[in-house]
């Protein structure tokens, strides 16, 4: 897994699988980086997934940063205030009577 990891610059950074170097982050980097791109100026509080696609796209990396970026969009007060209600427990339906 180290062959993964080079020095560039004084800077530690992973080799992705399209041979790209991703910027490995610290945990106080990381937590502005998923803050800016959930909630910051361009931030359209996408879910977890989806922002872990646009981190990597930007060039940045850490090693949790899937779960952690489930966790951050799970955890944000707007989403879950303002988000549309997808896990609404089912209820049965009732038949309506024609007037
Ligand atoms: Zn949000």
């Amino acid at each position: 897994m180290a062959l993964n990891y080079v020095m560039w610059n004084e800077e530690l950074v992973r080799k992705s699988k399209d041979e790209l170097l991703l910027r490995c982050l610290g945990r106080e980097e990381y937590m502005k980086v998923m803050g800016e791109v959930h909630e910051g100026i361009c931030g359209a509080h996408q879910g977890g997934r989806k922002m872990c696609w646009l981190i990597r796209r930007c060039g940045y990396f850490w090693p949790t940063m899937m779960n952690d970026c489930i966790e951050y969009s799970k955890g944000c007060e707007a989403c879950q205030r303002y988000g549309t209600i997808q896990k609404a427990p089912s209820v049965p339906m009732n038949p309506v009577v024609k007037p």
